[in-house]
């Protein structure tokens, strides 16, 4: 079909014009001495996106589950235990891998798909282990599952209430460079991306911030091959890398970075916002519920929209791919068929959002759903004015 597609899944996200002139270079010596002068600035750069001063960041050739890896076998001793509040896709499988790699995984009772980690019932956990066995705490700072944004801000707090000892780990693969995110003024200790969301790169890099507690554990004995960070830290500082790096995909960082810092985190993070909150009327005009319980807790990269019974959400997504060249998202894990996910993270303004608003209003009435045409649109188009 003639015409650009419309992908609205939440990552990988579209790749802007200027990122992929950057990444269209010839093979260069990754030995060179003016290696480091692409490496150095990128690096710092990093630390800026991530806002830390006082943590180091690495990047590694890896998609965020990479990240996820490289965080629990540098920090924590083998066999210790994690304390993760599981209430989506990507939780789920971030304790599936800790338990494959021999930790102990300890979850939070009563917290259902759609809710956002409560940092009271993690008070309570980490008040209930006065011995200290839970070695860090694991948040998905947004579950790209269900469309829920965690308040770390609060769950640092409730860490400090407890006075306990853990590490407090990230996953931002949905959150960096599109939500707020502040390493050291939060004080996380690991935090990972990965490039194919808000850095509008294709996955392969997964980007990893260590704050200095967590660079004080290093040797904490797990078992290490290819995402080991001492190499890595150690070659990172003369500006190297301790294997081949993706050469092209650094050349597109650095482009994706200085894109972001031109626009400004803060106004990265408002526009986020702003189009989150025209998906977000759509979805209450159509009376479609979203999965994210809390509406404070409503993510502004992802929103995960339910389908009224009798309505198959995979085939509307088939339907909406194959007839109207719109991606969205699938319903993960229980989701399954009873939900669809808009994207709004990435290089994306409102007319775009309202060409996917559109045609997925058009899908629907494809297939036997009561919806207005235009009436998603309108409300978006609405809340943005009032906005403005
Ligand atoms: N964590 C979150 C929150 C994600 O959304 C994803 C992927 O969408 C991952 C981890 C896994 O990342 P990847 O698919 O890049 O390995």
């Amino acid at each position: 079909m003639p015409g650009r597609h419309h992908l609205f899944v939440p990552g990988p996200t579209n790749i802007p014009d200027r990122i992929l002139r950057a990444m269209l270079r010839a093979s260069e010596d990754h030995r060179s001495v003016i290696f480091p002068a692409l490496v150095e600035p990128l690096l710092a750069d990093s630390c800026r996106l991530f806002g830390t001063e006082r943590g180091r960041v690495a990047i590694f050739p890896a998609s965020g589950t990479g990240g996820w890896e490289v965080a629990l076998t540098n920090t924590l001793r083998p066999g210790s235990t994690v304390l993760l509040p599981c209430a989506g896709q990507f939780a789920t499988l971030w304790g599936e891998m800790a338990t494959r790699l021999g930790f102990e995984v300890t979850t939070i009772a009563g917290i259902n798909w759609g809710d956002a980690p409560d940092p009271a019932a993690i008070e309570d956990a980490l008040r209930d282990d006065p011995s200290g066995r839970i070695a860090a705490v694991l948040i998905v700072h947004n579950e790209t599952s269900t469309g829920v944004t965690a308040d770390l801000p609060a769950i640092r707090r409730a860490i400090d209430a407890a006075a306990h000892p853990a590490l407090f780990f990230s996953d931002g693969v949905s959150a960096v460079a599109s939500l707020e995110y502040r390493h050291d003024a939060w004080g996380v200790d690991v935090a990972i991306t990965g490039s194919q969301k808000g850095l509008m790169l294709p996955a392969g890099l997964a980007l990893v911030a260590c704050s200095p507690r967590a660079l004080a554990e290093l040797d904490c004995g797990g078992a290490r091959g290819y995402f080991d960070l001492r190499p890595m830290l150690a070659q990172n500082a003369t500006g190297y890398f301790p294997y081949t790096p993706p050469i092209p995909m650094l050349y597109g960082l650095q482009e994706s970075l200085a894109m972001l810092f031109e626009e400004g985190l803060d106004q990265v993070a408002a526009r986020h916002r702003r189009l989150a909150e025209g998906v977000r009327a759509a979805a209450a005009t159509w009376q479609l519920p979203i999965c994210c319980a809390d509406p404070r807790a409503a993510s502004d990269t992802v929103t995960t929209v339910m389908t009224p019974t009798g309505c198959d959400a995979a085939a509307l997504i088939a339907h909406a791919f194959t007839r109207y060249q719109l991606s969205l998202g699938a319903g993960l894990g229980p989701l399954a068929g009873k939900a669809f996910r808009i994207g709004h993270v990435g290089d994306l303004n409102e007319g775009m959002v309202l060409g996917a608003l559109a045609l997925t209003e058009m899908a629907m009435r494809d297939q036997r759903l009561a919806i207005e045409p235009g009436s998603g649109v309108a409300a978006a188009q609405q809340r943005w004015l009032a906005a403005a």
